[in-house]
């Protein structure tokens, strides 16, 4: 028996045993505050993490390296921020302004200083003596990888491979513990020909759930679309989802009526490939897929379904993380 009752049904759990807790409990946030997991900032979607949230992420980080690791895929860690003219030529801020993020800064001489502590003396709008830097913040993982694959020549037949990891930040305060401001995401991503980059992400589309079970989360799989901004947005995402471009794997986390996207499938086509001259070497233009893994949702899933006390967690779920 679990020490704790999972929170959510899973196809282990026998009918009646657990109980949907969103109706019970009290906001789940209020919950990981109270338990330590998560450290209030004073803002919403930007928390502090306790020792054992990122245990749980580094465990489960260990799974989806091996499975990378496998594959061949080349490890890079970009730091979370990108040249603000990667992000201009992305086509990010025509897509998604609302969630764009950049960094500013000070570059004022000493009369210039003296306004700014004055503007900030009086409770005045001090941003006005800040100035736009060669940096915005990385919005997803995979964002910074393709001028730099571009710039390297061509792509080889064999295709390739890549397992990467950022901190992201998107501009989507929020009381649900699952939209936050800053998180992590691990990305796999293929570049190649359409058949190998459909390849890799049908693989993906396979063993991701598996392996969210294996962790005995309930999970299911649905076309998605990205929150792509105003009117025209509407028909990027109706397009996108007609042809099947995004795949998320939902878990259960704020309530059972409206899980957690914590897996996104993504196959961008020759959307990248052509933005970035990203050709193979027949000439073609490459395709690209990336497999993106909500790090903060994962953790969170489990601390919802078994419980805060990871020392309580079933021993099967231990074993699976811990070893
Ligand atoms: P996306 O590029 O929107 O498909 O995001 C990739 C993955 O990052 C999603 O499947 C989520 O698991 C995670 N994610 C996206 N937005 C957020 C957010 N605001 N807070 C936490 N995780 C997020
Ligand atoms: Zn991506």
């Amino acid at each position: 028996m679990n020490a704790v009752p999972p929170a959510f049904p899973t196809s282990e759990t026998p009918a009646g045993e657990s109980e949907p807790a969103a109706e019970t409990a009290k906001p789940f946030l209020d919950e990981l505050f109270a338990e330590g997991v998560l450290i209030p900032s004073g803002v919403d979607g930007l928390y502090g993490r306790s020792g054992a949230f990122e245990d749980v992420i580094d465990r489960f980080e260990v799974l989806i390296e091996r499975l990378a690791h496998e594959d061949g895929a080349v490890k890079i860690h970009f730091p979370p921020a990108m040249p603000r003219v990667n992000m201009e030529k992305s086509g990010y801020l025509k897509s998604f302004p609302q969630l764009a993020g950049s960094i500013h800064s000070f570059v004022g001489g000493d009369a210039d200083h003296c306004r700014l502590l004055a503007a900030i003396a009086e409770g005045a709008d001090w941003s006005t003596f800040q100035q736009a830097t060669d940096l915005v913040l990385t919005p997803a993982a995979c964002y910074p990888l393709y001028p730099t694959v571009a710039a390297k020549g061509a792509v080889p037949e064999k295709g390739l491979l890549f397992d990467l990891k950022s901190y992201c930040f998107r501009h989507e305060p929020s009381k649900e513990p699952t939209r936050m401001q800053f998180f992590r995401m691990r990305e796999n991503v293929c570049i190649g020909s359409p058949e190998q980059v459909k390849e890799f992400r049908e693989r993906w589309l396979e063993r991701g759930p598996k392996l969210v079970r294996l962790l005995e989360l309930p999970c299911t799989l649905d076309v998605a679309n990205d929150p792509f901004f105003g009117r025209g947005g509407k028909l990027m995402a109706r397009n996108q989802r007609d042809q099947q471009l995004k795949f998320e794997l939902l878990i259960p986390v704020n309530s059972v009526e409206e899980p957690t996207a914590c897996l996104s499938f993504n196959y961008h086509q020759d959307h990248f490939g052509t933005l970035w001259q990203m050709s193979r070497e027949n000439g073609e233009v490459a395709h690209s897929a990336c497999v993106g893994f909500g790090l903060e949702r994962i953790a969170l899933a489990l601390f919802r379904q078994h419980g805060t006390d990871v020392e309580a967690w079933p021993k099967s779920v231990r074993k699976v993380l811990w070893g």
